[in-house]
């Protein structure tokens, strides 16, 4: 593990304060409980139809979101935290902080988003050295 103590305990503070802000975020638009306007002129139905259908984008994507964030609660606790699903290679502190949901290394994001764009030019980089954290697991 190559995180300090105090690096996971502040990625772990992360997460809960994300898990927290989204729900915030879903209650509040619960609350609202926006309904499609059925009433006034086909323009006003329109449009409210459009909103309720951004709202309900909004929700689904931060419930999605949500569960990454849930995942990741589990993952922090787990051995192979930290680590690239699809390379192996550390992720590193700052990205995990800021997007403690991130499973792959922002090289791998990145290669993703681009073959998912259709443009895929992988560059080249040094292959995954094997997981071995042994030695330093009394540091946690
Ligand atoms: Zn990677």
């Amino acid at each position: 593990m190559y995180l300090t103590p105090e690096q996971l305990a502040e990625i772990k503070k992360s997460i809960e304060d994300q898990r927290q802000e989204i729900l915030e975020k879903l209650n509040q638009r619960n609350e609202e409980g926006y309904e499609p306007e059925v009433r006034g002129d086909e323009a006003d139905i329109a449009n409210s139809e459009g909103i309720a259908m951004t709202m309900e984008r909004l929700q689904s994507r931060d419930v999605r979101l949500l569960k990454k964030l849930d995942e990741a609660a589990r993952w922090v606790e787990s051995d192979d935290f930290g680590y690239c699903e699809s390379c192996g290679e550390e992720i590193g502190f700052k990205r995990l902080l800021a997007r403690p949901a991130a499973r792959q290394c922002i090289e791998c994001k990145q290669n993703e988003e681009q073959r998912e764009r259709g443009y895929y030019h992988p560059r080249p980089r040094k292959p995954p050295k094997p997981l071995h954290r042994d030695e330093d697991e009394d540091e946690l």
